[in-house]
């Protein structure tokens, strides 16, 4: 067994109900549409079926979000909205391991990071209660005598949050909380492959909004596929559809949604690299990579896929970390193992998608040098352990400049640090980067407009596991689009120009003379 026995499917059973009933979720939808089913990639077996929504329930969804919206709560005052968020941020508190359950059940998270998972979704409401004060407008100098030049921010309307399997219960925080507190409702389409999780959630934000007295429908969620989110998509009551997941799901979603001219905010895939130069400090560097690298298995937006060090420490950071990598084996297994550090792959797919990358990388010219197998276990044949691979590769050739989403580490080497900024911006994604160097420099020419073309630009950590506070996102491929901290809650309003005369006399801007 790969680190220790897997736990019996019937267990897992047992422990996602009692998460859900603690969260309040004990109902799962009524049957309205096709059987889904929820599935756990830790023995890779069905937990128990799921009632996916039609389109025509997903509708009704949206029709509900969108009454709740124009009859109360874009008139709430932002802070009573805070309140439920507040009241959300307390009851995640006191759910946290059994929304950390349902985490590891259904993404297959090893327990801390699951853990840290709902922790970032309690940042989070602690952030969007501080911003329900904070949404503020500018007020400029009017260049008319007796007026006031201002801005006001208004919510938008129904807010459709689509989200990806790997970051099931976080990535709907961000986009949840700091809609709610902007006076938006949101309908949630999450990952067909996390539904529990999103059961939970739900359970747990209609708890809130009881308690401090909002409207049930503030927030509704509709399960199932692309077919269903794609409701999300065509409604024209959706003002913003907010989708995170593939960039190939970005470019069905985008002109979709554009030609019904709604707002689109898009959190798409990510080919994350990290450059290191001879000054760096090599502990940082092998701690740095391989969380960033093997982490989640390999299953993050901003999972660290190539490493490109300079020539003269090439060996020996790859040295260093296949020490690493060759520990960590021994280390893939059951998520909720306190000693795993690598849980499963969520599916199949993610398997395929792995053989197939390191076929193609060997067939260009590189060297594994430790992992890409699976842990094929009898037991668990439907469940898909992998070792996590590093792979030194000659050149970028095509493999490395697709988002493989599993745990394969590709090492390029350079010789000078415009010819490591050139193969860092060269590939399609521009999500998250990093520089290890004691060099300033050298870190101020990676941070600056000639150096990485990313969202996420680090010095001496890894490329994954970014803070709320910071607006989140990327460029390129990754799709534009900016969540959670900073200014990002101005994606889920709209803004008014106002001028207000209060001088009793009619002065037209820039001096023009009429009647
Ligand atoms: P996915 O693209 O398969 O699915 C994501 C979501 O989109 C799911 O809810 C899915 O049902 C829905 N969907 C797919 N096609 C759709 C369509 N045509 N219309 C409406 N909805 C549709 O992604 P996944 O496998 O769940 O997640 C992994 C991917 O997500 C990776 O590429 C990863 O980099 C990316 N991701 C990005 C971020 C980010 O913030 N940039 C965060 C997490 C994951």
């Amino acid at each position: 067994m790969p680190n220790g026995a897997l736990p019996d499917t019937r267990v897992l059973v047992d422990r996602a109900r009692t998460a859900l009933e603690r969260c309040g979720a004990t109902h799962l939808p009524e049957p309205v549409g096709a059987p889904g089913r929820a599935r756990t990639p830790i023995t890779g077996q069905d937990l128990f079926p799921v009632e996916f929504d039609t389109p025509a329930s997903a509708e009704e969804a949206v029709s509900a979000a969108s009454h709740a919206f124009t009859s109360t709560w874009r008139d709430t005052p932002a802070p009573e909205r805070g309140r439920l968020v507040h009241r959300l941020g307390e009851l995640l508190r006191e759910h946290k391991e059994d929304l950390a359950d349902l985490v590891t059940i259904e993404a297959g998270k090893i327990r801390s990071e699951a853990l840290g998972e709902v922790q970032e979704m309690i940042d989070i409401c602690d952030f969007a209660v501080g911003l329900s004060r904070q949404l503020y407008g500018r007020t400029m100098p009017s260049e008319r005598p007796g007026h006031r030049l201002m801005e006001t921010w208004h919510p938008l309307g129904v807010v459709g949050v689509i989200t990806a399997f790997n970051f099931p219960v976080a990535v709907w925080s961000w986009n949840t909380c700091v809609a709610l507190v902007c006076g938006d409702t949101v309908v949630w389409k999450p990952s067909e492959l996390t539904s529990l999780t999103a059961l939970g959630c739900h359970g747990l934000l209609m708890r809130a909004a009881a308690d401090v007295g909002a409207p049930a429908d503030v927030h509704r969620v509709v399960l199932g596929g692309a077919e269903v989110g794609g409701v999300l998509v065509d409604e024209a009551r959706v003002a913003l559809v907010s989708a995170t997941g593939s960039t190939a799901m970005g470019r069905a979603v985008a002109p979709k949604v554009a030609a019904r001219m709604g707002r689109y905010l898009l959190e798409l895939g990510g080919n994350n690299a990290a450059v290191v130069t001879p000054s760096a400090d090599l502990n940082l560097v092998v701690r740095g990579s391989v969380f960033a690298a093997a982490g989640t298995a390999g299953q993050r937006c901003t999972t660290l896929r190539r490493l490109i060090v300079h020539e003269d420490v090439v060996d020996q950071v790859c040295e260093r970390v296949v020490d690493a990598y060759g520990r960590l084996k021994e280390r893939v297994g059951d998520p909720f193992e306190g000693s795993t550090l690598v849980g499963p792959l969520v599916g199949e797919r993610g398997h395929e998608a792995m053989r197939g990358a390191l076929e193609r990388a060997r067939a260009d010219g590189g060297q594994v040098l430790v992992g890409g197998g699976r842990r094929l276990e009898k037991e668990a044949e439907e469940a898909f352990y992998v070792e996590p691979a590093v792979v030194r590769m000659p050149s970028q050739s095509e493999v490395v400049q697709e988002e493989t989403f599993a745990p394969i580490l590709y090492v390029l080497s350079y010789r000078t640090l415009e010819e490591a900024v050139e193969l860092h911006n060269g590939v399609p994604q521009g999500l998250s980067s990093a520089i290890f160097t004691q060099d300033q420099a050298e870190a101020e020419r990676f941070l600056s407009a000639a150096g990485s073309d990313c969202g996420i630009v680090n010095v001496n950590i890894g490329t994954s596991g970014a803070e709320i506070g910071g607006a989140f996102g990327g460029e390129k491929d990754t799709g534009g689009g900016r969540e959670s901290g900073s200014d990002s809650w101005k994606a889920y309003m709209r803004r008014a120009t106002n001028t207000v005369n209060y001088g009793g006399e009619l002065p037209l801007a820039q001096g023009v003379e009429f009647l």
